[in-house]
């Protein structure tokens, strides 16, 4: 093997070159510290503002509704955890409602804010697409319901959710809703007027922006508790001397796939639905996760019964092929991850999953050799299970 073909860029991008130059001046000429005083802090805070402002115009907000964080992860946290205990301190509500789809950094979140901050949780179902349901979240919601927080796009299966229809309902009944964008902003719109929530995360490296910086949409108006505290930074949201340069790369990073947004699906998604047809035809006991029309346009998701899913991956990447089973971090777990469990997958096919993510540097001819070998592939991990089993 001596060419390598990237196929997971729901687990992280390249860093794009255009953004990798705006970021490089303030790591040294203007390296200074946007909180002080003199010149070097007024170019450094200049740059923060005006990352503002690009931020805010991808989101139709306004730029001091935005707050910068370390990463999509910290962005959960701070939306989950903020506006859990600001609500309740509020109004004393003390229920929050999500999904069993979210992503670790939403579901640990509420699920310690259950153990350990006297929160009560309700994980609600989804469909066998991993949709969450408008009329799921009207059914929960009550009196006590603080914040709802459910996903715009499914980082495992590709599944985009109602997000509209279920920031309605939240609004209609003055609780908090949060989306989880992380995956979702690299190609679908992000307008929050349009989509009508309180609280949204985005993370950097999911769009070709660097890894370890992200934000925060708070609505004007909705509150929040910092979960990190000290200086005032963030508008007392989010303490800590900003990381300038990243910041810097992240609005640019967030401009250009809004700017680019038409293009680079037109790019993807061909690729991905020639990928999506001739894996359901060419490999038996196959199918595909998540919904089949409302999914990101660069996903491809797949289960195939009988096959142990990290032994795929392992053969796929001595091929050259850098696949995902999942959320990156589940690699090793031999249980099927919550989302195949929650879309109902039977055990022998919740261990066989597949996510196929495409990006900007992906060409048909990778496409090709990805359909090429992955049959082969495929039969191969089912007759090493067989042979296990003897
Ligand atoms: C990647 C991801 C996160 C975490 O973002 P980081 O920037 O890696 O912390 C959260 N939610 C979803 C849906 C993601 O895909």
């Amino acid at each position: 093997m001596d060419e390598k073909i990237y196929l997971d860029y729901a687990a992280t991008t390249p860093v794009d070159s255009r953004v990798l130059d705006v970021m490089m001046p303030y790591f040294s000429a203007s390296f200074g510290n946007p909180s002080s005083v003199h010149r070097y802090g007024q170019i450094a805070e200049a740059a923060i503002d005006s990352a503002r402002e690009k931020v805010a115009a991808a989101l139709n907000c306004r730029p001091d509704e935005i707050v910068f964080t370390s990463c999509g992860t910290e962005s959960d946290n701070l939306a989950l955890r903020g506006a859990a205990l600001a609500m309740r301190e509020k109004t004393g509500a003390n229920w929050i409602i999500t999904s069993k789809v979210e992503h670790h950094a939403v579901s640990k979140t509420a699920g310690q804010l259950e153990k350990h901050y006297g929160f009560q949780a309700e994980w609600l179902d989804v469909n066998e697409y991993g949709m969450v349901t408008p009329d799921a979240v009207e059914k929960a919601i009550c009196d006590q319901t603080a914040l709802v927080s459910v996903m715009y796009a499914n980082n495992e299966i590709g599944t985009i959710n109602p997000i509209k229809e279920i920031a309605e309902i939240c609004r209609k009944n003055n609780i908090l809703f949060h989306t989880d964008a992380v995956q979702a902003a690299a190609y679908l719109p992000v307008d929050v007027q349009i989509l009508g929530v309180d609280l949204l995360s985005l993370g950097g490296h999911k769009l070709y922006g660097p890894k370890g910086v992200g934000a925060l949409y708070v609505r004007k108006g909705a509150q929040i508790l910092p979960s990190q505290t000290g200086g005032g930074q963030e508008n007392g949201l989010r303490a800590g001397t900003q990381n300038v340069p990243y910041i810097v790369g992240f609005a640019e990073a967030l401009r250009l796939a809004v700017e680019e947004r038409q293009q680079r699906t037109a790019h993807v998604k061909p690729l991905c639905d020639r990928i999506i047809g001739t894996v359901l035809e060419m490999i038996p006991d196959s199918k595909l996760t998540g919904h089949i029309e409302y999914r990101l346009p660069n996903h491809a998701s797949f289960a195939f019964k009988d096959v142990d899913g990290n032994l795929l991956l392992t053969l796929l990447d001595a091929a050259g092929f850098a696949c995902s089973s999942g959320s990156a971090c589940k690699t090793g777990n031999p249980e099927p991850s919550e989302v195949m469990l929650a879309i109902g997958l039977a055990r022998e096919w919740g261990l066989g999953s597949l996510r196929v993510t495409l990006g900007m540097n992906t060409t048909p001819a990778d496409v090709d050799s990805f359909l090429k070998a992955l049959p082969v592939l495929v039969a191969q991990a089912r007759k090493l299970a067989t042979d296990k089993r003897g």
